[in-house]
């Protein structure tokens, strides 16, 4: 795990600094309503444990990228986008990466996105 920078914003959340829309959680993630909701459900999960993107999480704790993905599928559940077992309506997940995909926050974080039409390829 690299060192957490002491202003991260999702570490705060963890940390209880802040207080978010939690949807869901884990003893290793932590799921809560994006601010900004891009869409009618638009939930973000993260691990309690600071990692800046996709990469380092999965070099550092391969497992803890799957209890995040499967963190991010029990929220598309709870939330309706997918019954279990099944794929409809359906749901997306997103994990922008770097400054070219528009990461804003270097704390890890899986987009749940959902409750209507998606377009592809995005903007
Ligand atoms: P990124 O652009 O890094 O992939 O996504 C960061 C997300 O964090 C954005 O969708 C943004 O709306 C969300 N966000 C930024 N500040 C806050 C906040 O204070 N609370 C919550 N719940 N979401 C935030
Ligand atoms: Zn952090």
């Amino acid at each position: 795990m690299s060192e957490p920078p002491s202003d991260c914003l999702f570490c705060r959340m963890v940390a209880g600094e802040i207080a978010p829309d939690v949807v869901r959680e884990t003893d290793r993630t932590l799921a809560f309503r994006d601010i900004n909701p891009q869409a009618p459900t638009h939930v973000l999960v993260v691990p309690r444990e600071h990692h800046a993107t996709l990469g380092a999480l999965t070099a550092a704790d391969p497992g803890l990228t799957g209890e995040l993905v499967a963190a991010a599928h029990a929220v598309a559940l709870q939330e309706g986008l997918v019954a279990d077992g099944g794929a409809e309506p359906g749901y997306r997940l997103v994990a922008n990466t770097g400054p070219q995909a528009g990461q804003t926050v270097h704390h890890v974080h899986l987009h749940v996105l959902g409750g209507r039409g998606l377009g592809w390829p995005p903007g």
